[in-house]
């Protein structure tokens, strides 16, 4: 009998017999994943499968006007989720432009660090994926307070922060 591996789980799995091409095991998971797959695959290359999606949602909306409203206020944790994702996004869509050099007229040098925060940068090392995030600091201006604090302070490692 041969076994396939699920292209979303990795688990080993037996194709059904009427699927001999079967790629995705029946996990409902997996299965739901395919699905969603292919239907944002069909609607980026086929414009009129797009469109009627487009007109069934626009239905759906104008017969369900209050869902979303009431959705978002008894999941408070979706919505906060989804706004980190979105602010993601827009950080990716940024840091594209940025690439491109559309939008970065202004660019200057600057002395700010760039630190790579990650527990996969070691990838970076081998130039494969490296799927950490990229995090742009602005270094801190250099310590103009009074020279009082002690060595012992520095030396904990503790630095106050001024408030403000
Ligand atoms: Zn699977």
């Amino acid at each position: 009998m041969v076994q396939r591996r699920c292209r979303y789980c990795e688990r080993a799995f037996q194709p059904s017999k009427f699927q001999p091409g079967q790629s995705v095991c029946s996990e409902s998971a997996c299965q739901r994943r395919r699905r969603c797959d292919n239907h944002r695959r069909r609607i980026a290359s086929d414009p009129e499968y797009q469109q009627v999606c487009q007109d069934n949602s626009r239905k759906w909306r104008t017969r369900n006007p209050e869902y979303w409203r009431r959705r978002r206020e008894s999941h408070p944790a979706i919505v906060e989720r989804n706004r980190q994702q979105q602010r993601v996004r827009d950080q990716r869509r940024r840091l594209r432009n940025l690439a491109n050099n559309n939008s970065a007229f202004d660019l200057k040098h600057s002395a700010a660090q760039v630190w790579l925060v990650g527990v996969s940068l070691e990838h970076l090392a081998n130039n494969n994926s490296a799927p950490a995030q990229v995090w742009v600091l602005e270094t801190l201006p250099p310590r103009r307070g009074p020279q009082t604090e002690s060595c012992q302070q520095q030396r904990s490692g503790i630095h106050r922060v001024s408030a403000g």
